[in-house]
């Protein structure tokens, strides 16, 4: 891509001088202690920037935007900085443009099943709001105190309960976005309706963007009525063979399943001893939410468990609501795999290096991969914990070093497991997108696929929203 990179360090003081006149001074910092925040990400990537401007609204926006484009300065997107690729880090010189001050909810219509939401808004407290009436947004990454509408928006992200209510690509109906052009082009695309057929389907374009296309100054997200309690049921198989087959059992049962996720044997044992967690039963965990009413609750758990049972399962526990779930640990394990791993890598070294892994394949292919990625695990002998959203074949094996020099035996470890993801009809990244880290992965997706166009294709998208490469440059295209 073409765009020149304008160092702005020598010039940091009149760049702060020039945006604190367009939008005030109160919107803008470089405070050391502001920007180490802005500057590294939940992956435990850092940038460098010397900049951050909050704005509070799309005026805010358009001001900056047109003053960087003016003055070839790179913008990075941010919200809660709570992506795991890079995606959000200023690591070319630039400003950051965080959203986090401008968070509020717009307009609410529970008849039209629709909110309208400004960016910075975090998932956690949109569904504070809808849960008093009696609504919900489902879009739940593990992230949602940390993760706000624009960022999970732009990663496209998923969560516990995407095998029942998909990504965010399934819940943006609409959005108003800055283009990084002259002008500051604003647009209004998508609707607020749920039916739209206007042409190609810009909104879509902009979910999992990461931030390279368009600034989103605003979004209409879909919102249901929330359903019934989740009843969760929780149990340990000596083998894959065993899980899977009850995995695929209860795939085809007709319950109303919400959440299926996995953590495997060795992982199991790593985060019950880490965290002291006295669950009895080993092996690999599956746990199941499925959607209940009062009124047949006690049939739905009998019959979850006894196709657990039937298929091998043991030591299974359940409990009638989330917050019955939560008291009886059902979601410990499966919750406390990531930080068991940052906390022990921090025991080692305060500069660890995590590597998330977030392939996705079609469910019925779990065994032969979870079988590749543990010889994978084995091979290497870096530390791995193994756990994902088996329901829709979406695994996150994640690894973590604390040595540097290990850096390119873990990149060789992760290109492995995405290959094997390649190997078995499945994709690179699933909701956490490319940012920084898979890049090059990217470009042997597509080669894998004998659709190198499509590379050149995105190439010419992100020219044409984008012509002088001044919005988070470097990110998502190789
Ligand atoms: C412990 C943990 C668990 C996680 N679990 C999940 C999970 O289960 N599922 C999942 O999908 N993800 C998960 N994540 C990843 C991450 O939290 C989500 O992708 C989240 O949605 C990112 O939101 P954010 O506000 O932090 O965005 P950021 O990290 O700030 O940004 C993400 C991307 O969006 C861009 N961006 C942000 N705001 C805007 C805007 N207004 N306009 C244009 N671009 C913008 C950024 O430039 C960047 O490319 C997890 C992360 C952690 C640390």
């Amino acid at each position: 891509m073409g765009g020149q990179i304008i160092i702005i360090v020598d010039n940091v003081k009149k760049v702060i001088e020039d945006l604190s006149r367009l939008i005030g001074r109160d919107k803008v910092s470089n405070d050391p202690a502001v920007l180490a925040l802005h500057n590294r990400d939940a992956a435990y990537l850092y940038g460098d920037s010397k900049i951050v401007v909050y704005p509070k609204t799309t005026d805010d926006i358009r001001k900056v935007v047109r003053y960087c484009y003016r003055n070839d300065i790179k913008i990075y997107p941010q919200g809660g900085s709570s992506e795991l690729t890079g995606s959000s880090i200023a690591w070319e010189d630039g400003i950051i443009m965080s959203f986090i001050k401008m968070n509020r909810l717009l307009e609410y219509s529970p008849l039209d099943r629709y909110v309208v939401v400004e960016p910075g808004l975090r998932l956690v407290e949109l569904n504070m709001v809808l849960e008093k009436d009696g609504y919900f947004f489902p879009i739940d990454p593990a992230s949602v105190k940390s993760a706000t509408v624009g960022g999970a928006i732009n990663t496209g992200a998923g969560g516990l309960r995407g095998f029942r209510y998909g990504t965010m690509k399934d819940w943006v109906l609409g959005l108003e976005i800055v283009l990084p052009d002259e002008d500051a082009t604003l647009l209004r695309i998508g609707s607020k309706t749920f039916k739209s057929r206007e042409g190609y389907d810009l909104t879509r374009l902009i979910v999992g963007s990461e931030g390279t296309l368009a600034i989103v100054s605003k979004a209409v997200l879909k919102i249901m009525r929330k359903p019934g309690d989740i009843i969760s049921i929780a149990a340990f198989f000596r083998d894959l063979h065993s899980l899977m087959k009850t995995v695929l059992n209860l795939l085809e049962s007709g319950l109303d399943i919400v959440i299926m996720e996995f953590v495997d044997a060795n992982t199991v044992e790593m985060v019950k001893n880490h965290k002291n967690i006295s669950i009895g039963g080993s092996g690999h965990m599956l746990i199941i939410g499925c959607l209940a009413r009062d009124s047949n609750r006690e049939d739905i758990v009998n019959e979850i468990v006894r196709r657990i049972v039937v298929n091998g399962g043991e030591n299974v526990l359940h409990a009638y609501n989330m917050e019955e779930a939560e008291n009886r640990g059902i979601y410990s394990i499966r919750r406390g795999f990531y930080t068991t791993l940052i906390e022990r890598a921090s025991r080692e070294t305060s500069n660890p290096i995590l590597y998330i892994e977030d392939i996705s394949v079609p469910p019925s292919r779990l065994p032969e991969v979870i079988k590749e990625i543990e010889e994978i695990i084995e091979a290497y002998g870096i530390p791995t914990g193994l756990a994902g959203h088996i329901g829709d074949g979406n695994l996150h094996p994640t690894m973590y070093i604390t040595d540097p020099r290990d850096s390119e035996k873990l990149k060789r470890m992760g290109e492995e497991i995405m290959m094997v993801a390649l190997k078995y009809d499945g994709v690179i990244s699933s909701e956490h997108g490319i940012g920084l880290m898979k890049k090059n992965m990217l470009e042997k997706a597509f080669k894998y696929r004998a659709s190198e166009k499509a590379l050149e294709l995105m190439y010419g998208i992100k020219k044409i929203f984008d012509p002088k490469n001044i919005l988070n440059p470097g990110k998502v295209l190789p």
